[in-house]
């Protein structure tokens, strides 16, 4: 008999919430705009299939991915839209791309020089490209200063197998309180790459946001925005706490684990590798059964928090591989078997993924793609269906 995913440690994730995300992209986007979800690293570990089942009710533009793979399993789970891969593909990668009709992104001529040459061995009808131009992430993509000197050569690389059909950029501030004159900076940069492009504007679809950009600056994303984190529960930037400069996102992922052991503790009990901590009193603890090997942060030893019938409880001493140490001192009635929510909601009470990953020192991006393959991912919402 297989054991019911609820029974140790788990992330529960609301396909509607994804959905009610999207839709506020789509309509701050506005209509004229596309949406092309980022669902690379297996949709920020929330479980690809059934994020993208979810999605594909929303009809969008089509999907992002950051590697060949996720594209092949985009098209292995029968999706036709278009497949962007947003990095640069590795040589020998290029047959599969174009197997799998997906979109490679181009950052030099010399790897256009490989598509194209893979593309007449393939004996194909062809391959679509996106370019992708620099303009101060430094990571991919052609040099907006070198636009003179590169774009008059993109058309005889590419040859007659490979089409150019869109032109992107990424920004690399678009999250910050300040980042406004940076992003207008990477805008105009962009715009002045363009102009040197041999192609029509009319054949090429442009874009350049990804969530906190597309929330905050629409106009600058040219025909579709392409947001990850916010859809994911993410907010978009997490230092801007207006709502009416960036709206909330509806939490997705929660992240819970069952209470295996609770004991009473003496004064001077200690808790964890280390004993960094002692109990100062007689104390309650509870143990959960999650821990750094489920994905949930090291950083939280003694500072981390955890929701147990609605209430917040400590962390006490360091997380270990398999579990760790809650103080539910102040929780009367609490027994083993109860839930602990280290994301999400218990009752009236709430901790955010952003909270969360706060509270570890690091970004809501990490706390997602590193949730463990130990936590089953259960599925609930109206899109599941
Ligand atoms: C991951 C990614 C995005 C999505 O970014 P979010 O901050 O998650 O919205 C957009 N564009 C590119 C090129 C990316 O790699």
């Amino acid at each position: 008999m297989p054991i019911e995913s609820r029974t140790r440690a788990w992330v529960e994730i609301d396909l509607d919430a994804l959905r009610a995300n999207f839709q506020v992209v789509r309509q701050l986007a506005g209509a004229e705009r596309g949406v092309l979800p980022m669902v690379k690293a297996n949709a920020y570990g929330l479980g690809v299939e059934h994020i993208v089942g979810a999605l594909e009710r929303e009809d969008p533009w089509g999907y992002g991915v950051a590697t060949v793979e996720e594209g092949v399993a985009l098209r292995d789970l029968g999706i036709e839209r278009p497949v962007l891969v947003v990095t640069p593909i590795p040589p020998a990668a290029e047959g599969h791309a174009i197997a799998a009709r997906l979109t490679p992104s181009i950052s030099d001529l010399a790897s256009l020089a490989r598509l194209r040459a893979a593309a007449e061995t393939h004996g194909s009808d062809g391959v679509d490209v996106h370019v992708e131009i620099d303009t101060g992430m430094g990571r991919s993509g052609f040099d907006w200063r070198q636009a003179a000197g590169w774009a008059p050569s993109l058309a005889d690389a590419a040859g007659k197998r490979v089409r150019i059909v869109g032109v992107f950029t990424h920004f690399h501030s678009a999250d910050e309180p300040d980042g406004e004159s940076p992003t207008l900076e990477q805008a105009a940069r962009f715009a002045e790459a363009l102009e040197h492009l041999p192609i029509d504007r009319a054949h090429l679809v442009v874009h350049t946001a990804n969530s906190a950009a597309s929330l905050r600056w629409p106009h600058l994303s040219g025909d579709f925005v392409r947001p990850g984190i916010f859809l994911y529960g993410g907010h978009a930037a997490p230092s801007i706490a207006d709502e009416d400069v960036v709206p909330a996102p509806r939490t997705v992922a929660s992240i819970r684990a069952r209470l295996s052991l609770v004991r009473e503790m003496p004064a001077g009990s200690t808790a964890g590798y280390g004993a960094t901590y002692a109990a100062v009193r007689a104390e309650r603890w509870a143990t959960a059964a999650i821990g750094y090997g489920d994905g949930l942060p090291r950083a939280y030893g003694n500072r981390g928090w955890a929701l147990v019938r609605g209430q917040r409880v400590p962390v006490r001493g360091r997380v270990s591989m398999d579990s760790v140490v809650l103080d539910v001192s102040d929780v009367p009635e609490v027994t083993a078997g109860d839930v602990a929510t280290f994301v999400g909601a218990d009752g009236d009470a709430h901790i955010t993924l952003d909270e969360a990953a706060a509270l570890a020192g690091t970004i809501s991006y990490e706390i997602l793609t590193r949730m463990g393959n130990r936590l089953p991912r259960v599925y609930g919402g109206e899109g599941e269906r």
